[in-house]
């Protein structure tokens, strides 16, 4: 068996409340998860909460500061991404250290920056990748960041176009993007009809979005699929019913969106990454699906074709294509890639608007309902044996993330947020995540 590339993420700088990065890095190597030393790094660069180093433009998220003495000095130096950089190049000298980047800037607050569903409503923490002054305001972060001596950066591009149920809807789902970056592309790519025809009970994303009381089911699309081939899969899949004249004509229009949408997202990561490949560091993208992914509007085939990243990492590949394109992936072991990691710690970063506008009690259920979904870690020894022997993956991508940690963290991140200590039988609802104990 080969010696492959394992890949230590640490998604969010939450992370870092709990425990250094060289605990972490013996944390991936433990029996439970990969019995497997990293060869590789990947630091949080800039967050849903901000960039975690001082940026020009933004300053990183106060919770990362250390507390201050009488006279107003920091008990402790700190310098935090520069600082983790240099503390995983002292546990291994020759470490390949990658910068996480959530090109998704929720900490940013301007509408004219956010994505715009088929109303016009804008969403609250997603900004456009198709904006240019968000690959604008990349360029500045990438600069930043190269200058500390990264080997290259990761986007994450699981969550950069939600399509949703909300309650702002009388039925149906909100869609995005459809602000005027992305109809200017979208026009470009050939796709002529706007925003309009998404609009009520008639949308084409009926074929592949249903609202549950639980959430949102999606089936992911294929972009090879005839029109006919996607009906048959909605209506055995229970999103629409047999005998609605118009399902053909729908899946004909939602299939030339979706194609037209992939080449939009496409040119647009293309973007994204200009300026780390001008500076020779690598560019990777992680993916939550092999096919075209709702919440990312985009796949692998056309980011490929486009040349728009160096490598992928994603939970799924389509093994036939990767070999014959001799396309660079990683195995993501987890469900969806970072989906429901990124869900997880956002609840944190929404912490102060959820407790003023709901409550504890509100809180502490989004988060509950919020760690359910960790459970889609499968960083095991046997998932990592088995990518080791796959010709498909030059290796693996890991989050050592197991239940103890998964409730400490929460224990100490809740108490920040709300300033109480949770009882013993909160805490032990929270003892869900696999694997590992
Ligand atoms: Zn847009």
């Amino acid at each position: 068996m080969l010696d492959k590339r394992a890949i230590l993420h640490v998604p969010h700088t939450e992370m870092f409340a709990l425990k250094p990065i060289d605990a972490w890095v013996k944390t991936f190597s433990e029996d439970r998860f990969s019995r497997t030393v990293p060869t590789e790094v990947v630091l949080p660069g800039v967050g849903l909460g901000g960039p975690s180093f001082q940026s020009e433009v933004h300053p990183y998220p106060a919770y990362l500061e250390p507390p201050k003495d009488a006279g107003g000095k920091y008990t402790r130096p700190f310098n935090l991404l520069p600082d983790w950089i240099q503390q995983c190049r002292a546990t291994k000298q020759d470490m390949v250290i990658w910068a996480f980047m959530n090109p998704v800037y929720a900490f940013l607050a301007g509408d004219h920056t956010r994505v715009v569903d088929q109303h016009g409503i804008t969403l609250d923490n997603n900004m456009c990748i198709a904006n240019q002054l968000i690959q604008r305001m990349t360029d500045v972060f990438i600069d930043e960041i190269a200058a500390m001596g990264v080997d290259g950066f990761v986007f994450d591009l699981t969550d950069i176009y939600p399509q949703s149920g909300s309650n702002m809807l009388a039925k149906g789902t909100q869609n995005t993007c459809f602000c005027p970056f992305c109809l200017d592309a979208l026009e470009s790519e050939g796709f002529h009809e706007g925003a309009e025809l998404f609009v009520g009970a008639t949308n084409p994303f009926r074929l592949v979005l249903r609202v549950d009381s639980d959430g949102i089911a999606h089936i992911p699309i294929d972009l090879d699929w005839p029109a006919a081939h996607l009906v048959k899969m909605s209506i055995a899949r229970g999103f629409v019913t047999d005998g609605d004249e118009k399902l053909q004509q729908d899946a004909e229009t939602l299939m030339s969106y979706v194609r037209a949408r992939s080449r939009v997202v496409a040119q647009a990561i293309r973007r994204l990454g200009q300026r780390a490949r001008e500076q020779q560091k690598r560019v990777a993208v992680i993916l939550g699906d092999a096919q075209l992914d709702l919440t990312t509007m985009g796949e692998m085939k056309t980011i490929q074709r486009y040349e728009a990243a160096d490598e992928f990492w994603a939970p799924q590949v389509d093994r036939k294509y990767v070999l014959q394109q001799k396309v660079n992936v990683c195995a993501y072991l987890w469900a969806r890639g970072t989906y429901s990691v990124n869900a997880f710690f956002e609840t944190f970063e929404q912490a102060d608007t959820i407790l003023a506008l709901q409550g504890v009690n509100v809180f502490l259920e989004r988060l509950l309902a919020r760690s359910k979904r960790l459970l889609g870690n499968s960083l095991t020894p046997g998932n990592v044996f088995s990518v080791k022997m796959a010709d498909e993956f030059q290796g693996f991508v890991g989050i050592p993330l197991g239940q103890t940690d998964h409730a400490e963290l929460v224990n100490i991140l809740s108490k920040r947020a709300t300033g109480q200590i949770l009882p013993p039988e909160v805490l032990e609802a929270f003892r869900i995540t696999n694997p590992g104990g």
